[in-house]
């Protein structure tokens, strides 16, 4: 004969003396319930399927490295040599204070270009090819919003950019450093349309942030290795707060003087990569 368990679950006690249950006490039930069902279970792996794409995403476009959307270049081919570059310049202000002092150390370099600017300094950045310097496309105004343009943007961008290094020194780019060093699927296939190689760094300054000129100088002479591009600013991006690159020429003077006694050579990336930078 059944009767009541604990916990409201029925129980017979048969007659070799051993109870069985004939219904579960209230207090186990919750156990059944609460079993993942299939639902939650398509949606955790639909949700893990997600993070994984959203961060594959955010590391193919803001790692500078990453060669999600197109491959990027950081080093350059020559063991005993390191290739310095300088993004968004030419400044009438810095650029030649720069120039000055790769050419007392024998140090060539590369430059990354705003359109926008180089329009208004073409001499400048005649003087830098003369003096065997790299230029490269930078885009035409840089803007931070880039992020988010279309094709018909990034087309924009990076033909402006050309055409305005074109009509300086006569020759057209084909090496190219995103602003920021931030990739996109577009961004990338306007590239490619066009022929340009992606240069990243494998060692980027910090010249941008409010440090000094010591600041600079040790980081960029502690972590340098033979082979790196490196990254520092000789120019001003039209949205930064701060508007000085003093520090960083200041701080270039310790930095030759560091990577010559060394035996690191400073070579232009058309030296270090042995290839031409120039579409022509
Ligand atoms: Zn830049």
């Amino acid at each position: 004969m059944p009767v009541r368990a604990q916990g409201g679950g029925e129980k017979r006690l048969l007659e070799d003396g051993n109870v069985l249950m004939l219904s579960a006490p209230s207090y186990c039930a919750p156990v059944a319930a609460a079993l993942p069902s299939a639902a939650w279970h398509a949606g955790a792996v639909a949700g893990s399927v997600v993070g994984a794409a959203v961060a594959t995403l955010g590391w193919g476009t803001f790692a500078v490295g990453s060669g999600l959307f197109i491959p990027v270049t950081q080093r350059v081919k020559i063991s005993h040599a390191v290739a310095l570059s300088f993004d968004d310049g030419p400044s009438e202000e810095f650029t030649p204070r720069l120039l000055d002092l790769l050419g007392e150390h024998q140090a060539q370099a590369s430059f990354f270009l705003i359109g926008r600017y180089v329009a208004k300094s073409a001499k400048l950045v005649r003087r830098m090819v003369d003096e065997g310097h790299t230029v490269g496309n930078h885009t035409w105004d840089h803007h931070r919003d880039g992020l988010l343009g279309g094709r018909d943007y990034w087309d924009q961008q990076i033909r402006l950019g050309e055409q305005a290094i074109g009509d300086a020194i006569g020759r057209c780019p084909r090496l190219f450093r995103p602003p920021l060093g931030f990739k996109t699927a577009t961004q990338a296939g306007v590239l490619r349309h066009r022929g340009y190689e992606v240069i990243g760094w494998r060692l980027r300054a910090f010249d941008t942030l409010p440090l000094s000129a010591a600041a600079i100088a040790q980081r960029v002479v502690t972590h340098v290795r033979p082979g790196d591009i490196v990254t520092l600013h000789d120019g001003l991006e039209p949205q930064r707060w701060n508007k000085s690159q003093a520090h960083t020429c200041q701080a270039m003077a310790d930095i030759l003087t560091d990577l010559r006694q060394r035996g690191l050579r400073c070579v232009s990336l058309e030296t270090g990569l042995q290839r031409s930078s120039y579409r022509d």
